[in-house]
């Protein structure tokens, strides 16, 4: 261990996950002394990550939450991950960029709420992140700014729902492209980390990639991070944030090993991702002058369609984030705010009989009868914008977890925009798939990545955190995670957290 827990470290960084890792390897660059405290465990994909899914279970955040409202979030593989990398371990990769106009939805639609930076004050960072990780795409996508490079490696191949979504598109005149996706297309070299190879079509990405094809954050920003002499402390569970006399954190309280351990510093670094981000600052009774903290809860629309094909489709096989269309961004019949848009699906058995049961209520022989089309099943699923709602809020319980520590409990409905965009979607996507000569679609509503509760933006008295990050109300407090997106945005949100999370360090390092 290089630092004591005696030492009084620079900095300490709290969850390695998308929105922790990247500010880590650039504090750690700098010179600094930075430790990071994670709960889950450090892995080693070629050892723990077999070809086996529910083996996998152990990459997701399955500490109970409770949820409520009328459309409650599932949470577990849905959500949140664990371990060093966060839930960069099981994400897709996809990674598309922002439309400048999604960080404008307030000025564009009067609703919502502006994000108090532009998209010039991200995009060089969208820049050096998919240079650095990886991110392979098409040499021209239609859709949004252009691009000052190209993608650093050319499109993966598409998968079979890939092929029969272009196939239907183009039947009804909806635009596609080969999705930018954080898998290497080819062998890869990265500064501070080393030679990774291309993906394998192994299509297991949501299981964890084994080989490191996969820009997880433990194959990119955590030994960049190690590299520049950051410690990885796993396995440490962070339950307190102590303040000294002068209103500033001292030092973070974490167990390890079943022991409680102490971890002097001089900043924080909060990136445990929007509910425990949360559910740690309302434990502690810390950044909540405005009382937002908890609130604005957002999660994307993610309505489903699936289809069966004649053709052996083997949903498990290939890359599962393959193909995309950002033509449904601002649609021209829209009845509702922002947009959405439409992605093709790779999906491994355990998970498509699990959103069979939940979405078509399917069980026992039925249930085994319907499995045994599987190979033959295609899905297309939307991302889209969702409006934060005084009625979506996160709360902490009564309910004690094996901890003794207060269970959240998250509310969640959708509005009416997010329920229109739904139903636009249903139509959209049945169209496509019609033409693509699907039979016996079926719909499975639901929402994704959970985001919100420390708000960014210019006015204390309605966000957690400024524009860098900080804290209003307590200097050397950083919130670096999907908590403090002001709106939902209508890409995958993975890219935008690594970019914030850049910006954020340097924006910190500046003010030396
Ligand atoms: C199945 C699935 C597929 C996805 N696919 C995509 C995709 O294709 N593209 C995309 O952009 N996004 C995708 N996402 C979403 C994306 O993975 C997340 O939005 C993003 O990783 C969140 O980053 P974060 O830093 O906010 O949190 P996380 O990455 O979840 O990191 C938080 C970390 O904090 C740790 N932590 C929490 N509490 C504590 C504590 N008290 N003490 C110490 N450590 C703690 C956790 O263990 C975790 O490692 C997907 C998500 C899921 C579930
Ligand atoms: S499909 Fe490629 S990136 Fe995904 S798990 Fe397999 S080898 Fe890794």
């Amino acid at each position: 261990m290089p630092y004591k827990t005696s030492d009084i470290v620079d900095a300490v960084v709290i969850g390695t996950g998308a929105g922790g890792a990247p500010l880590l390897a650039r504090l750690a660059k700098a010179g600094l002394k930075v430790v990071a405290l994670e709960a889950g465990k450090h892995w080693n994909p070629a050892q723990d990550f077999p070809t086996d899914e529910k083996a996998q279970d152990k990459l997701f955040w399955n500490d109970e939450r409770l949820s409520a409202g009328n459309d409650p979030l599932p949470f577990g593989n849905n959500n949140s991950g664990t371990g060093v990398g966060g839930s960069t371990l099981h994400y897709t990769a996809y990674t598309p960029r922002v439309h400048p106009d999604d960080l404008r939805i307030r000025s564009e639609f009067g609703v919502g709420a502006d994000w108090p930076i532009g998209f010039d004050q991200i995009e060089s960072y969208y820049d050096e992140i998919e240079h650095f990780i990886g991110v392979s795409g098409p040499s021209f996508y239609p859709w949004g700014p252009a691009r000052k490079r190209s993608y650093p490696l050319g499109p993966l191949p598409i998968n079979g729902a890939g092929q029969l979504m272009e196939r239907g598109c183009a039947e009804v005149g909806i635009r596609t492209s080969p999705a930018a996706n954080a898998a290497l297309s080819a062998g890869y070299y990265q500064e501070g980390v080393g030679h990774r190879p291309g993906c394998a079509n192994r299509g297991f990405c949501q299981a964890g990639c084994n080989i490191g094809a996969k820009a997880s954050m433990d194959v990119t920003y955590i030994p960049l991070a190690m590299h520049y002499g950051a410690e990885i402390r796993p396995e440490s569970f962070v339950t307190q944030l102590v303040k000294n006399d002068a209103g500033k954190i001292s030092e973070v309280v974490y167990i390890r090993n079943g022991q409680e351990e102490r971890q002097r510093c001089r900043y924080v670094f909060l990136c445990a991702g929007t509910i425990e981000t949360a559910r740690l600052l309302l434990m502690n009774g810390l950044a909540n002058s405005s009382g937002q903290v908890g609130r604005n809860v957002m999660a994307h629309t993610g309505l489903q369609i699936w289809g069966e094909f004649d053709e052996d489709v083997r949903p498990y096989k290939g890359i599962p984030g393959a193909l995309i269309s950002e033509d449904m961004h601002r649609p021209k019949d829209a009845d509702f705010v922002g947009g959405y848009l439409l992605q093709s699906i790779g999906v491994m058995p355990v998970t498509y009989l699990s959103q069979m049961a939940r979405g078509r209520g399917l069980w026992g022989q039925e249930l085994k009868r319907a499995a045994s089309a599987y190979n033959h099943m295609a899905g297309i699923n939307i991302l889209g914008d969702c409006l934060p709602y005084e009625h979506n809020y996160m709360e902490l319980s009564d309910e004690k977890d094996s901890r003794g520590l207060p269970k959240p409990r998250v509310y969640f409905s959708n509005g009416e925009s997010e329920e229109r965009m739904t139903a636009h979607a249903d139509k959209v996507m049945r169209d496509i798939w019609a033409a693509a000569g699907a039979k016996n679609m079926w719909a499975f509503p639901r929402n994704a990545h959970v985001i919100g509760t420390c708000r960014m933006g210019n006015d204390p008295d309605t966000a957690v955190v400024n524009a860098d990050g900080q804290s209003f109300d307590i200097p050397n407090l950083y919130i670096s995670d999907n908590s403090t997106f002001p709106s939902a945005l209508s890409v995958n949100p993975a890219l935008t957290i690594m970019a914030l999370s850049l910006r954020t360090a340097d924006r910190f390092l500046a003010q030396g």
